[in-house]
């Protein structure tokens, strides 16, 4: 397993209905072995790129590439390829070992090398062998989730697609799942390449994150690089709760709404206020302050509402028109903050990061 070499590689592919334009050009490279999910909201494009990519419909322009063979030209049902959607698409009539074997009776298999394979399977999904015999109907969610699973490892493909297959479960198979899946890339070594609408799950599973918007990756990278480095809001609120000042070029170089500020702490991080950017702090990183304790940022309101976030509480704090600030604390046994007290906040440069378009 190379992790340089592109297995899965994008070249301008632009796909357009009716004038529309769903995927615009986009360029991607994709490591063998990688998982890489795609996360963006409704209508960004994320189906219409898994559709060309498993051969379910043809591009407008431009070419997807298998190592250093044309993919876009191969039918689907001869594509090195395979995809787990979120129907799972079982046949629910038919046995664990038919369904599991089903892409390999098409492929020719013969019946004992496809029995072997699917108890192969059977095992690596950590479902018991007895399975091999009982019907899809009589298997709780999460097994049909693991079926799916071993079907689409049937027959050994180079790249598995997703198409938000856990979408449908409850939150804690979703959790278990989403750790399995995880594991499962691992023990395989295959290339993942995961659609979903869940940026928790992206997080949880990925190597890296594509975010999609309006049919081009806005920025593509590790779960913690986006995170802490959005390239613009778009993206810096996509990846959760976040607080933006927008920038006041015409009240100082480093001046930002809302916000008093020392400037030679925000002149050694180059926070420079340009027209349009905008200074990002996450709520985790924001201190209430004691009197007298000093920070690079510093800004004043009163608590609205708290609410527990398991480990960590949430306030929004209002600051009279503008946005209410949100800042998160770890349950530490202190008591949380009162509804209506005034409070002082404040935050260090390095804990920013400068956000420079919308
Ligand atoms: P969702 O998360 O809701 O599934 P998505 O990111 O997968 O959204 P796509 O389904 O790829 O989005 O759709 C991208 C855009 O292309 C949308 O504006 C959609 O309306 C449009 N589109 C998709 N398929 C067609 C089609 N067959 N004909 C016309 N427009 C289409």
């Amino acid at each position: 397993m190379s992790q340089n070499q592109p297995i899965l590689r994008l070249a301008g592919l632009l796909k357009k209905f009716n004038g529309f334009t769903a995927l615009d050009s986009v360029d991607l490279s994709v490591s063998e072995g990688e998982f890489l999910a795609i996360v963006g909201p409704s209508g960004s494009g994320k189906t219409t790129l898994i559709r060309l990519l498993v051969g379910m419909d043809e591009q407008t322009d431009g070419t997807i590439w298998l190592r250093d063979e044309r993919l876009d030209t191969v039918p689907a049902n001869e594509r090195p390829t395979c995809m787990v959607f979120q129907s799972l698409a079982l046949f629910p009539h038919r046995t664990v070992g038919q369904n599991i074997e089903f892409p390999l009776k098409i492929r020719k298999v013969d019946a004992a090398r496809r029995k072997e394979r699917a108890l192969e399977l059977l095992n690596l999904l950590r479902l018991p062998e007895h399975y091999y015999d009982r019907r899809i109907n009589e298997c709780s969610g999460g097994e049909r989730q693991r079926i799916a699973l071993a079907r689409a490892l049937a027959f050994d493909p180079e790249i598995l697609f997703f198409d938000e297959p856990l979408s449908a479960l409850d939150y804690r198979l979703r959790k278990t799942l989403e750790k399995e899946l995880k594991d499962l890339h691992q023990r395989t070594g295959k290339t993942f390449i995961y659609i979903t609408h869940s940026l928790e799950e992206a997080m949880v599973m990925s190597d890296r994150i594509a975010i999609m918007r309006k049919g081009q990756f806005e920025q593509i990278g590790p779960g913690e690089e986006i995170y802490a480095r959005p390239q613009s809001r778009f993206v810096a609120e996509f990846m959760g709760e976040v607080n933006l000042f927008p920038a006041r070029p015409g009240e100082g170089a480093h001046a930002f709404e809302g916000l008093a500020v020392d400037d030679k702490a925000a002149a050694q991080q180059g926070l420079i206020a340009a027209e349009g950017a905008y200074l990002m702090v996450r709520p985790e990183k924001v201190r209430v302050l004691e009197e007298g304790e000093r920070a690079d940022f510093t800004t004043a309101g009163t608590v609205h509402a708290g609410y527990l976030l398991g480990s960590r509480r949430q306030y929004e704090i209002e600051r009279g028109d503008q946005k209410p600030l949100i800042i998160e604390i770890v349950q530490d046994g202190s008591p949380p903050l009162a509804d209506g007290a005034r409070v002082r906040l404040g935050f260090d440069a390095g804990d920013t990061h400068l956000v420079e378009r919308d």
